[in-house]
């Protein structure tokens, strides 16, 4: 494998790790709705067809993040508090992969930008801390909100006790049991941690009425924290994903990325995340696109899904709810259909039916593309990439390592010297029963559910006129 020679930078540089001082830390984030072709179409409200207002969203939201969610201002200003925090972990490392090229005998360049050094392990904590750092600052007390596998309930868990916020979170029942030491990671960190459904909201209550041995669904935990939100005046609640406001966030990942690329004389070629909701990836390539929609750069952008929750390539730009009962504001987003319950996939952060609208309009207007690969085929990149560059991906991230390695063969194959980068969103340290189960030879492929995603569309909502 050290046979094959590592080609240098343009600025003679073979480093692995790239680094940035503290003082480099980006001081504003990046809209990318200042530099759109076009703006997503406006969220609307379920009961009337309008658009939403200001005053729809004070209720569970901060003022602040209200007007970051409409705004199409194009720097925002990052709060000293807020960076005093991010500069526990960041700038975060550029890594670029030597021995994983070496290994392909690719005359690609490779980089990843690693966002698992954060206090929960992956690029969440970046807009948990300014949600709770703006919803602080409005005088709330405690913050609501749901998760899947844990990642996001640790990283909301973490910045609210950082800024002294309650912190409740309702967690998929069947994670909560499955996924143990996420949750015991939110209780240090002194969340309230529910298995949902629970009987302390309607919302709950109702599902245990009707199906008293239910699961739980990401659907129906978002009604619950959104529930507790809306019935407690000190109370707000927090998304971590999908909204512009959360990918605007992120951004401080692409420019990091896009400062420490620039000090090896390199700009990437391809940018590639992998999208659950579309944040890691907004977050590393909308600084990088601001380059191309400005006219300075020619830069292509990649996302990769999952093929058992194909949001992109295999859905449909619509109206839709963000949750599964229908509560929530109709986002215009690509969609599988809100009732679509994806197979019970190892990545379970990019089990979501919907996709950003910032996202879903770039990729209508063919600014991105889109990539949907099958779970075996991503775990077998990830344990090449563990096996040349160490660091063990979370089953997300995995994702874009896959599409990383085909473009590097396809460098090979093609004779091509490219710059490839890609986000690697986060480590996989509680993920190891997923690894277990890929070596052990049980992980299953799941073929695209056409006939599931047909009938979830078809139940997309009516629009009232
Ligand atoms: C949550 C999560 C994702 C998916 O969410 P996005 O909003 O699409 O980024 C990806 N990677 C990791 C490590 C996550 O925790």
């Amino acid at each position: 494998m050290s046979s094959y020679p590592v080609r240098p930078s343009p600025s003679g540089s073979t480093a692995r790790a790239i680094v940035l001082d503290e003082r480099a830390l980006p001081r504003r984030w990046y809209n990318v709705a200042a530099d759109m072709p076009r703006l997503p179409e406006p969220p609307l409200h379920p009961a009337t067809g309008k658009p939403v207002t200001p005053e729809d969203l004070a209720p569970i939201f901060p003022r602040s993040l209200i007007e970051q969610e409409m705004t199409t201002e194009r720097w925002i200003e990052i709060p000293e508090p807020v960076l005093d925090i991010y500069r526990l972990w960041r700038p975060t490392p550029l890594y670029r992969a030597i021995r994983l090229e070496q290994a392909l005998r690719t005359p690609a360049r490779i980089y990843y930008k690693y966002e698992g050094t954060s206090p929960a392990g992956s690029h969440k904590p970046n807009t948990a801390v300014a949600q709770a750092y703006y919803n602080q600052q409005e005088g709330i007390r405690r913050l609501a909100t749901e998760t899947g596998a844990g990642q996001w309930g640790s990283a909301l868990a973490f910045a609210c006790a950082q800024f002294g916020l309650a912190c409740t979170v309702y967690m998929v029942k069947v994670s909560y049991h499955q996924k143990p030491y996420r949750r015991s990671l939110m209780q240090v960190w002194g969340a309230e941690v529910h298995a949902s459904p629970t009987s302390l909201t309607q919302a709950g209550r109702k599902v245990l009425a009707e199906s008293p041995d239910s699961p739980g669904s990401l659907g129906i935990a978002i009604s619950e924290a959104v529930e507790d939100a809306a019935t407690h005046p000190d109370t707000n609640y927090s998304l971590g994903s999908v909204l512009n406001h959360v990918l605007l966030h992120q951004t401080v990942i692409g420019l990091e990325a896009r400062e420490q690329l620039a000090l090896v004389g390199e700009y990437p070629d391809v940018v590639i995340g992998c999208v659950g909701g579309g944040s890691n990836f907004g977050g590393l390539a909308f600084p990088f696109l601001m380059d191309r929609l400005q006219g300075r750069r020619q830069v292509e952008v990649l996302a990769v899904e999952p093929t058992a929750c194909p949001t992109l390539t295999k859905g449909k730009l619509r109206y839709d709810f963000g949750d599964t009962a229908g509560l929530t504001p109709l986002l215009h987003m690509y969609t599988l259909g809100h009732t679509f319950v994806p197979p019970g996939i190892h990545a379970g952060g990019l089990r979501y039916h919907g996709d950003s609208p910032l996202i879903s309009r770039l990729y209508e207007d063919g600014l991105i593309g889109a990539r949907a690969y099958p779970q075996r085929a991503v775990f077998e990149a990830a344990i090449q990439f563990a096996r040349t560059e160490g660091l063990l991906p979370a089953p997300e991230s995995a994702h874009a390592v896959r599409a990383a390695i085909d473009e590097a063969v396809r460098a090979r194959e093609e004779g091509l010297e490219r710059v490839i980068l890609f986000g690697l969103s986060g480590h996989g340290h509680f993920d190891l029963g997923a690894y277990d189960a890929y070596l052990a030879g049980q992980l299953e492929d799941y073929e695209y559910p056409a006939e599931l995603v047909e009938q979830a569309l078809a139940a997309l909502p009516e629009l009232p006129r």
